[in-house]
């Protein structure tokens, strides 16, 4: 298989931007395509930041960070990834709108360009099947925030080939990136334990056993992770981590998977977590207050 050279990005949202910039990091040309345009401006300015922060703490010198800027080509064209040879789509997390995305970009592509997601729960083989390529169709799930976390879990479909894991795994560890392979069932490896484990922190939280200080001070300070479960949450998004549990729910069959009712009542009410101020924890204050 070709060494790839170039890159596409859809979706500049907040895991779009950071494959952008690992990727031009890297030394690799970016094509970064999302449908609104004020996201790639933001993504693009975000980058900026994000790489000038690295070049405050010696991490990288400024030829580098212009470098990279330099490589990345943003807009909301997507004939424009007919240069890519991997497209990684890192959209919002909608199967309907996954596959759509897939059968409206199969025909610009190259013949042989890999086609990747980051899908944090979606079946793999599923979305591969819209493509014209099922074989060169791979997950490439990375973790948030992605110039900071090193892990990269790759999912094989049913169909996918070894020449096209071969050639993912080899593109994210010249990203800096170590990876880990998981098999195409429900949520993967890290969402498979990580998000039953938020969803038992809530349902914990909604029977009273303990309240949101409590919870996060007990996992954080007795199983020693770097962040309580529910601030976690609140990072990743409410909506993100009861979407993953449905896929869970559905996909496994099993009741040990059902969301937590108090998870469903914050999404409802469009307490999402840190991105709209407020889920277990409000984000008015500093520092954030917890809410129970
Ligand atoms: P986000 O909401 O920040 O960004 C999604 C972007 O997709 C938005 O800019 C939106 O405009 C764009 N988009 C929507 N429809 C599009 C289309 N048809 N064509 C092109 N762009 C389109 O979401 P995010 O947190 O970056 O998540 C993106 C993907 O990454 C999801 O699949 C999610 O499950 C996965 N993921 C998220 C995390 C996380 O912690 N947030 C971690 C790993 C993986």
């Amino acid at each position: 298989m070709a060494e790839i050279g170039t890159v596409g990005v859809i979706g500049a949202g907040q895991m779009g931007n950071g494959i952008a910039h690992v990727a031009a990091l890297a030394g690799l040309d970016v094509v970064l395509v999302d449908v609104k345009a004020e996201a790639v401006e933001k993504a693009v300015a975000t980058i900026g930041k994000n790489l000038d922060r690295q070049v405050s703490k010696g991490g990288i010198d400024a030829a580098a960070k212009d470098a990279a800027m330099a490589r990345i080509k943003g807009g909301t064209e997507m004939s424009a990834l007919s240069a890519a040879d991997i497209v990684i789509e890192a959209a919002t997390e909608r199967e309907e709108l996954k596959l759509a995305i897939f059968k409206q970009v199969v025909p610009l592509l190259k013949p042989e360009a890999i086609l990747a997601s980051n899908t944090s729960s979606i079946s793999i083989t599923r979305l591969a099947a819209v493509t014209d390529r099922p074989h060169r169709f791979i997950g490439m799930h990375f973790m948030n925030p992605v110039p900071v976390m090193k892990l990269v879990e790759i999912i094989r479909g049913i169909a996918t080939d070894d020449a096209t894991y071969e050639a993912v795994k080899a593109l994210a560890e010249k990203m800096g990136k170590v990876t880990a392979v998981a098999q195409d069932y429900p949520a993967f490896i890290v969402n498979r334990i990580l998000i039953p484990m938020i969803n038992e922190a809530v349902q914990t939280l909604q029977e009273g056993v303990g309240d949101v200080a409590s919870i996060d001070a007990a996992m954080k300070l007795g199983t020693g992770q770097p962040m309580g479960p529910l601030q976690l949450a609140d990072f990743i998004g409410l909506d993100t981590c009861l979407a993953i549990m449905r896929v869970l729910h559905e996909g496994m069959g099993d009741s040990k998977y059902r969301p937590s009712p108090l998870l469903v009542k914050h999404v409802e009410a469009g307490w999402l977590g840190k991105k709209t101020g407020r889920g277990f924890y409000d984000y008015s204050q500093d520092p954030p207050r917890p809410t129970r």
